[in-house]
């Protein structure tokens, strides 16, 4: 079975990526691996980001784990929202879309998403949430892989639903008329940007 250790300090991502790869992998987190470094994201596009990602935090691994069994894999995951109207934005600075400062909880990001968006209708308020993952393999850091996968839905008026995580209260995914944050992990996880990239990591290994 792939032992795959999930490069990622966001939880909502980490069990979102546990549950979606189900019992087929070995997934570890970085919990059980202290002073893990947070990697700057300061690529211009998802894919710059994920290599990224998954390569220092392949390199940080190897370095550390003198006698340690490695997990086979790292696999970074980045991902975020591009809306239409907005030209693509908030994009890869979708969980900084509030500020810089720390301001940006998911509150205030989707706060700024309905202003942003005030006065624009119906379809046009397209959108869709997009992933890149990148999966290094230990110990040839150079070897990395990309899957990407996309979710086209729209941005609704208001937010609605407790599940999921950042823009999910606003997502409304095509063919739903329920946010991603009402239709839950079952709904999500079988549709989402993530799930499909995941998909095709999966097919990749093996275990599609
Ligand atoms: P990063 O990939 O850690 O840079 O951050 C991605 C950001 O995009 C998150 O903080 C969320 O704001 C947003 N995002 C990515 N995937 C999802 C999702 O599945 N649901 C809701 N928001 C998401």
């Amino acid at each position: 079975m792939p032992s795959l250790l999930i490069a990622s300090h966001n939880t909502h991502k980490m069990a979102e990526m546990a549950t979606i790869l189900g019992e087929d992998f070995d997934v570890q987190s970085l919990a059980r691996h202290n002073g893990a470094p947070e990697v700057e994201e300061n690529g211009d596009t998802f894919t710059a980001n994920a290599v990224k990602k998954a390569v220092e935090t392949a390199a940080w691994l190897s370095s550390q784990a003198l006698g340690q069994a490695l997990p086979d894999f790292v696999l970074a995951d980045d991902s975020g929202l591009a809306v239409d109207a907005l030209g693509g934005s908030p994009g890869v600075h979708s969980a900084r879309f509030a500020g810089d400062n720390g301001n940006s909880t998911d509150e205030a990001n989707n706060a700024k998403l309905l202003r942003a968006l005030a006065g624009v209708t119906g379809d046009d308020r397209g959108a869709q949430f997009q992933c890149v993952l990148a999966l290094a393999a230990l110990g040839q850091a150079s070897e990395v892989r990309t899957f990407d996968g996309i979710c086209r839905g729209r941005i609704a008026q208001a937010e609605s639903g407790q599940a999921g995580f950042g823009y999910d209260p606003l997502f409304i995914p095509d063919g739903h008329d329920l946010s991603f944050a009402e239709l839950g992990p079952l709904v999500k996880n079988a549709t989402s940007h993530r799930a499909r990239a995941l998909a095709k990591l999966a097919e990749y290994l093996g275990r599609g």
